[in-house]
């Protein structure tokens, strides 16, 4: 089953689908890649370019994160001919892309070209990168989508 989720541009589903990137680089341009201390760690200790700026109230809200992705011309400050320049170093919110998994949800992004309907697969890894962001979602999901 599938259900939309107003405003998150993603899809409340049972079973996680299939998933292949097509690196096409959609979720590294308009949206907020939100970081937590784990990213921040990861990437200062490597870049020294100005990465990351506040969110805002609702971000945050939304989140629970006090720092996202720098955006230049509305793409992310690390994205270079449709590639990230720091791959190896991209924060969470980046490896669990198209997924948010929690406790009480699955949540696929519905923008996504790389995610395959027809499969399934586990949810282990994505349940493990999503924590933080899913306890927010789960109570945006509460007083949004039920
Ligand atoms: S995760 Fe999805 S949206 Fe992002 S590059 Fe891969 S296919 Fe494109
Ligand atoms: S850190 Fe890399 S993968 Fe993540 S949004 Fe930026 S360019 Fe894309």
């Amino acid at each position: 089953m599938r259900k939309p989720v107003p405003d998150l541009e993603m899809e409340i589903v049972d079973s996680l689908p299939g998933f292949s990137c097509r690196r096409c680089a959609r979720c590294c341009t308009g949206k907020v890649i939100a970081l937590y201390d784990r990213d921040m760690e990861r990437i200062r200790s490597h870049v020294k370019e100005r990465y990351c700026e506040r969110t805002s109230t609702v971000e945050r809200a939304l989140t629970g994160a006090r720092y996202k992705m720098r955006m230049v011309d509305g793409g992310c400050v690390f994205l270079e001919k449709g590639l990230c320049r720091h791959y190896d170093l991209r924060p969470n919110t980046c490896r669990r892309h198209p997924f948010i998994v929690s406790e009480g949800h699955k949540l696929v992004a519905s923008t996504c070209p790389g995610v395959e309907w027809s499969s399934e697969q586990g949810e282990g890894e994505y349940r493990s990168l999503s924590k933080g962001i899913a306890e927010k979602i789960d109570l945006f999901l509460d007083n949004h989508a039920r």
